[in-house]
């Protein structure tokens, strides 16, 4: 018999993609729903940010550090206000709030502490050189949370809402602490989702919290001499197929550290998680990896290379996707954009041709973070970096990339802040 839609062998993919069908907020508007396994949808509230309560801080409590002060210490220096917002089965959203920074009060036995129902998201606010603060393409972090949420049977909500709610947040705390005098600076933007209901048990949590914090991050993207890659050891991988690599849940990155801490102390700064025994590359740490080549032959072609997204084994990456989409654009005719499966193999292989050109890593944390060496074994691909500190076409789209966060450009990626001065 062929297996039809919905049948056991695509349960969990076609579940996740049904809730997020059934989020009747993305075609209807209010009153959004939500749906928690198999209770079903209700008319409980929704996610609402025009309920948002303000809450201020004293402003003068906590004064603004310079970047490299607040980058230097062991915990991550987050600016006066958070947002939080609680669920409940029973009552749906509450009305979200935003208030000064502090702790969260959880019992010792709420979920996320015991089975990880915890997904999380990443942006930045940019200060713009033409004075504005733009964030970039929030709207695919929203969505993306929301798949996420739904993947850990965390409650669904309208990605519009969250994306309101961000901007809520910067919009109160982004002149104090993204001045105007510091152009090119950012903050680094946390939403997370977490269930608290607090009853042992493998089940659904019927309590839940949404928070986002805005907070400093050091800045990542040029390390000196370039990122250097170890791949993974032989035993381990960072996800699988039928797993929940392409969701941002918690549970993708604590059991990620152990390769991480032995490849840092051989002096290796990500591991680049290679898949199956074919060896796929699919990641690099917590970014999306790319590699330029020619194709073999006389006629070797350039091609910009990256993993699939079919399989589910990778995150769908804004910045990701954003070179993909501005390399189609921009190098037309010049370079081609390749989404395939592609392994440490055939890397190796270009290298010793003198195939390969260039390697980065993209993601909101490193940016487009110059590679220059990958460590396979006992064999090391060292990738040219032309421009001294990066290749070129890493050069030219992180330029063109950062052009549209920090408003050197007009795009419709670049979506500007409303500031409450
Ligand atoms: C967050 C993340 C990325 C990068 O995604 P962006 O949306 O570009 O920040 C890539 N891979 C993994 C595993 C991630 O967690």
């Amino acid at each position: 018999m062929i297996p039809q839609k919905g049948s056991a062998e695509d349960l969990t993919s076609t579940a996740v993609e049904q809730k997020i069908a059934e989020q009747p907020a993305l075609s209807n508007g209010h009153p959004n729903f939500h749906s928690n396994g198999a209770n079903g949808a209700s008319t409980l509230p929704g996610l609402d940010a025009s309920k948002l309560i303000i809450t201020r801080a004293d402003p003068t409590v906590r004064p603004v550090p310079d970047e490299a002060t607040a980058c230097s210490g062991t915990e991550t220096i987050c600016t006066d206000h958070m947002i939080t917002c609680s669920w409940s089965i029973s009552t749906g959203w509450s009305a979200p709030e935003l208030k000064p920074y502090g702790p969260l009060t959880l019992m010792p036995t709420a979920s996320v502490l015991h089975y990880a129902t915890e997904c999380f998201e990443g942006l930045k606010a940019y200060r713009g050189y033409d004075g504005r603060l733009r964030l970039f393409r929030p709207d695919l972090n929203a969505k993306r949370m929301l798949m996420s949420t739904l993947r850990i049977s965390l409650p669904g909500f309208d990605p519009a809402e969250l994306e309101k709610l961000i901007l809520a947040l910067v919009a109160v705390d982004g002149p104090k602490w993204l001045p105007r005098s510091r152009p090119g600076s950012f903050l680094y933007l946390r939403p997370a989702v977490i269930g608290t209901q607090p009853q042992l048990g493998v089940q659904a949590p019927k309590e839940a919290l949404l928070f986002v914090t805005a907070s400093f991050m050091a800045r990542l993207d040029a390390p000196s001499g370039g990122m250097r890659l170890h791949t993974n050891p032989d035993d381990m991988i960072r996800a699988w197929v039928g797993g929940f690599g392409y969701a941002k849940v918690g549970a993708n990155y604590g059991p990620s550290l152990l390769a991480t801490n032995a490849a840092r102390e051989r002096g290796f700064g990500q591991i680049l998680w290679l898949y199956g025994p074919e060896g796929y590359c699919t990641e690099a740490g917590a970014s999306n990896f790319f590699v330029v080549w020619r194709t073999k032959g006389p006629e070797g072609r350039l091609q910009l290379v990256t993993a699939p997204l079919d399989d589910k084994l990778i995150l769908d990456g804004v910045t990701r996707r954003s070179v993909v989409e501005l390399a189609r654009e921009k190098l037309a005719g010049e370079l081609e954009v390749v989404e395939r499966k592609y392994t440490i193999d055939e890397v190796i292989e270009a290298n010793k041709e003198g195939r390969l050109v260039e390697a980065f890593a993209a993601g909101t944390a490193y940016f487009i973070c110059p590679v220059s060496q990958i460590r396979h074994r006992d064999y090391d691909v060292h990738i040219p970096m032309v421009k001294g500190e990066s290749g070129q076409y890493t050069s030219k789209i992180k330029g063109w990339i950062s052009d549209i966060m920090y408003g050197n450009v007009q795009h419709p990626w670049g979506v500007v802040v409303d500031e409450q001065q």
